[in-house]
């Protein structure tokens, strides 16, 4: 649905990308990065406070079930002796010293409120929740992993951690773990019910017996061939295209570039990608794995990680594969639409991973979408005026 011979090649997205003096990368030495990292660990460790003390808002009941108390309080002590730390560091430095200050202060405010001893609070009968836990616990888990990968082998070695729209896309992060609730009420009661009648207790029988890992291939490969079709709706279809249009507006791909969605875009493709697993009755184990594995190749594939895992990047989809998907070159529209799995395009002929090199620039041709997170979620039901003509 990006046509790029329409536009003007001078289009904002097919700019090399400038990095300014506000970008610049971080630096040992100068306070910034203890700064932020204390700034960081201290509102974590505030938000870790408030789950415990308020659990029925603030925390996600499928994911409470399965928490050790214990762990999470060493979680927490963690967090406030790094923020801590990285605090008294950024005074000793002699630099930013507000970042410093903001940092103690947010630690100091969560020992008060009980630090790691807080008790955990009395239990309501709370019509709804806020899923900050899971904010928190992905947001650690994710950081520590992508930026080490990131680190260790990056595409882009000139590209900082906080590149240019980190904030925003950092806010469509925020947005889409709190909203979580949401989103599991649309896998686990809205498929149910709309799909009751698709339910054959032989089939789920049957398909209960195999080896876990044979299920767990079946709800990768069934989810994957979901995906690739929404997917593909969505680029093929001029009103979807509005919608994941916000997703392709990314001009600097790294591992927080993924969560900007148009939030009603996942709303649809997650309960599309779950309809097969629930139809044929996945055991939990399985089901479980395969959320793991796809949240994680979510992060991986939009990461801004170099290494191309050799023949591996035939089988699943990889950071090189996704790129091209977003790639604003001429070579790289409407390609790899897979989730997971590049055999698909292949079967669909939509695969392209030249192997030599990345795509040089990444976006949305022609027509660039607004900035901010509001006026993007309005992007897909405002007129516009239509594209220039053909010269
Ligand atoms: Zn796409
Ligand atoms: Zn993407």
């Amino acid at each position: 649905m990006r046509e790029p011979d329409r536009f003007d090649a001078s289009s904002p997205a097919r700019r090399p990308v400038k990095l300014d003096d506000t970008d610049r990368p971080l630096r040992l030495g100068e306070g910034r990065i203890s700064g932020y990292l204390s700034v960081a660990f201290g509102t974590l460790s505030l938000l870790a406070v408030l789950c415990f003390i308020f659990p029925d808002y603030l925390t996600t009941p499928s994911l409470r079930a399965g928490y050790d108390l214990g762990v999470l309080r060493t979680l927490l002590a963690a967090g406030m002796v790094f923020s801590g730390g990285f605090g008294v560091l950024t005074f000793a430095l002699n630099r930013r010293k507000r970042l410093g200050a903001l940092g103690l202060l947010l630690t100091g405010i969560a020992l008060a409120l009980g630090g790691s001893a807080v008790p955990v609070g009395p239990r309501h009968d709370v019509p709804g929740f806020i899923g900050l836990d899971w904010f928190i616990l992905d947001l650690l888990a994710s950081a520590l992993l992508f930026i080490t990968l990131e680190k260790l082998s990056p595409h882009r070695r000139d590209q900082p951690i906080l590149r240019p729209d980190f904030w925003h896309d950092g806010r469509y992060f925020i947005f889409n773990h709190l909203a979580i609730g949401i989103f599991l009420f649309m896998t686990v009661r809205a498929v149910p019910s709309l799909f009751s009648w698709t339910i054959n207790a032989g089939l789920q029988g049957w398909f209960r017996s195999l080896p876990g890992v044979v299920q767990f291939l079946v709800v990768l490969v069934t989810a994957d061939l979901m995906e690739y079709a929404t997917h593909r709706a969505m680029h093929e279809v001029p009103f979807l295209w509005r919608f994941h249009a916000v997703h392709h507006s990314v001009e600097r791909m790294d591992w927080m570039a993924g969560s900007r969605l148009h939030f009603l875009e996942p709303l649809v493709t997650r309960m599309a990608v779950m309809l097969p697993a629930f139809i044929l009755g996945a055991g939990d184990a399985p089901l479980l794995c395969y959320i793991v594995w796809a949240g994680f190749q979510a992060g991986l594939v939009h990461s801004n990680f170099g290494l191309e895992l050799g023949p591996l990047k035939y089988l699943v989809a990889t950071p090189l594969f996704h790129h091209w998907h977003h790639g604003s070159d001429k070579e790289a529209i409407d390609i790899n639409y897979a989730a997971h799995l590049p055999l698909l395009d292949r079967l669909f002929g939509t695969y392209h991973m030249p192997t030599d090199r990345w795509p040089e620039n990444y976006g949305v041709v022609g027509d660039p979408l607004p900035k901010g997170i509001w006026r993007q979620f309005l992007y897909p039901f405002q007129r516009r005026d239509p594209p220039p003509p053909p010269v």
